[in-house]
């Protein structure tokens, strides 16, 4: 089972939830289309379009993850919570 790591990206594509510049992207391995992250700012799930752009990652998506990229990414979303709390 591949680790969560967190990337740098060049783009810094902005969340389609909060507008906020990520500067990094969390996932499994290098980004690309398709592959799935969390806005550290606001906490909702993400995916990259083709062009590397972000949007929110659909319900009917999040219910054909399997069970432990569901577990990674939820445990990844409490930690980000802590983040956020640290910025207020
Ligand atoms: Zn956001």
């Amino acid at each position: 089972m591949e680790a969560i790591q967190t990337t740098r990206l060049k783009t810094r594509p902005a969340c389609p939830v909060c507008r906020m510049k990520l500067d990094g992207a969390t996932g499994f391995g290098k980004p690309e289309p398709d592959s799935l992250t969390v806005c550290v700012y606001c906490g909702v799930f993400l995916s990259f379009t083709p062009t590397m752009d972000l949007r929110v990652l659909a319900d009917r998506e999040w219910t054909e993850l399997s069970r432990e990229t569901q577990d990674q990414l939820t445990n990844y979303l409490n930690l980000t919570r802590g983040f956020r709390h640290g910025q207020e």
